[in-house]
């Protein structure tokens, strides 16, 4: 019998997860997503595991992130940076997150800090003093970034109810002269330990000694100050690297011009720019895409160090690669679609579909990591190969707030069944 001879070309597993003329993105966008692609599989995944083995925060990979300009991705051009949107950094995001989901995760935090103080906060209502201020003191933070290399954590979880939007943040800031003393504790935050600064979330308190939701401030807390401290381990299932300690915060003196947003305007966003909290989609969007290439190089005996044997002939596997290639094709319509609508003041059906796009890829991402294990077989769940640990991290993405996966089915429920201000009170 003739055994045909495998084509280790035939099926590039590194090929662009939305194809540039398919997708209609531009040249920019192509070559921002070639370069996380490069990046990803020359040097992401290659140390991957021994990030993940170790819980260790991906170093290496910050300075290459940095090399490449993509820590400066979100900075508008006129400070230096990249000038990419919201729909371009998800997009790169996603390559990165095939490659390392840690890496991807922790990009997130650090982008946010650009991308909320660039482009979506361009978008928003400010009194032109406030937009002055702004101004003046986001280039202190593009240049931070453009010209050092700085990296920038985004703490917001407390563990109540503030991280999910429902109360004030308990981590309050007390003006003083020149600034705000900042007290109180974040769980989870990632690259905690290994940021030049945490972008908090906090409440700034009222001469009362009142909390509201409105007073919200979103302040660069310098790694280095006085009263910064990083407690607790860090030893969990998934998302090893991101190194999500306990971050306390024990009067801790912030100047003025740490401010990343003016007063009133995380509010603002929150109510009136809601994809801003779906920015933690891409890693797993990426994720669930490797999760089936590499089902597919399995199967078809192409992995590299792999001994060539097929398994594709076998009509089980076939359905399982259809099943996954499925669910894979809706969450990247419903993905694409939905970041590509991300804007100020969308429709309600564009934050319905928003939500039911953040459900989707978060669960679809672990359905197809777990069938991906099943199908391919014992061998493919060994340290050796990517698969478990894509399947441990694609764990964690239903779990993150403001939109957990929960969260979102109860906001799609509800917004589809109520209109704005509609109770079943009599
Ligand atoms: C790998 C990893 C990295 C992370 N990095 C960061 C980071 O950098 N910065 C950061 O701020 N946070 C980060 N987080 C934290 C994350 O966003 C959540 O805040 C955290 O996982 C919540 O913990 P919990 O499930 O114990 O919260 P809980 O508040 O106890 O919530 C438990 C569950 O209850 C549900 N729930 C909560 N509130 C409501 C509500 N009002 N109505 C209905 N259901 C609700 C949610 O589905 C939630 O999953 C990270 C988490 C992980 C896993």
């Amino acid at each position: 019998m003739n055994v045909p001879t495998i084509d280790i070309e035939s099926v590039d597993i590194d090929a662009p997860m939305f194809e540039p003329s398919a997708f209609r993105l531009s040249d920019k966008q192509a070559e921002w997503c070639e370069t996380a692609r490069k990046l990803g599989k020359a040097k992401f995944a290659p140390r991957a595991p021994e990030y993940d083995r170790e819980a260790r925060f991906p170093t290496e990979n910050y300075k290459d992130l940095y090399e490449a300009g993509l820590l400066a991705l979100c900075v508008p051009e006129r400070f230096g940076g990249g000038g990419a949107g919201y729909q371009s950094y998800a997009l790169t995001a996603a390559e990165v997150g095939r490659y390392c989901g840690a890496t991807a995760l922790t990009w997130n935090m650090h982008v946010c800090s650009t991308l909320w103080s660039g482009p979506l906060a361009d978008d928003l209502e400010m009194s032109p003093e406030d937009r002055e201020a702004h101004e003046r003191r986001r280039a202190i933070h593009y240049k931070r970034i453009v010209e050092d290399g700085a990296i920038y954590a985004q703490p917001f979880s407390e563990g109540g109810a503030a991280a999910a939007g429902g109360v004030a943040f308990s981590t309050e800031a007390v003006p003083v002269e020149g600034g705000w003393i900042v007290r109180g504790k974040k769980i989870f935050a990632s690259l905690s330990g290994n940021a030049n600064y945490y972008g908090v979330l906090c409440t700034e308190t009222e001469p009362d000694g009142k909390k509201s939701r409105r007073n919200t401030l979103y302040l660069a807390v310098d790694a280095n100050a006085k009263g910064v401290s990083v407690v607790g381990d860090w030893d969990p299932l998934g998302m090893r690297g991101t190194v999500s300690r306990t971050l306390l915060f024990d009067d801790v003196f912030v100047a003025e011009d740490e401010a990343l947003m003016p007063r009133g305007l995380y509010f603002n966003a929150a109510a009136n720019w809601p994809h801003m909290f779906m920015t933690l989609s891409p890693t797993y969007m990426g994720q669930a895409q490797a999760a089936y290439d590499f089902t597919v190089a399995y199967l078809r005996g192409e992995v590299p160090g792999m001994p060539p044997v097929k398994r594709r002939m076998y009509p089980t596997k076939q359905i399982a690669v259809a099943e996954m290639r499925i669910k894979l094709e809706q969450a990247k319509a419903l993905w694409f679609q939905a970041i590509t609508e991300a804007r100020p003041n969308p429709s309600k059906d564009q934050v319905l579909r928003a939500w039911a796009a953040q459900y989707t890829v978060m669960e679809f991402a672990n359905d197809i990591a777990q069938l991906a294990i099943r199908t391919c077989g014992g061998q493919s769940m060994l340290k050796s190969l990517p698969l478990e640990r894509i399947y441990r991290d694609t764990r964690c993405g239903s779990l993150m707030l403001p939109w957990t996966a929960e969260l979102c089915v109860d906001r799609i429920g509800k917004g589809a069944l109520y209109e704005p201000g509609e109770t079943d009170d009599e």
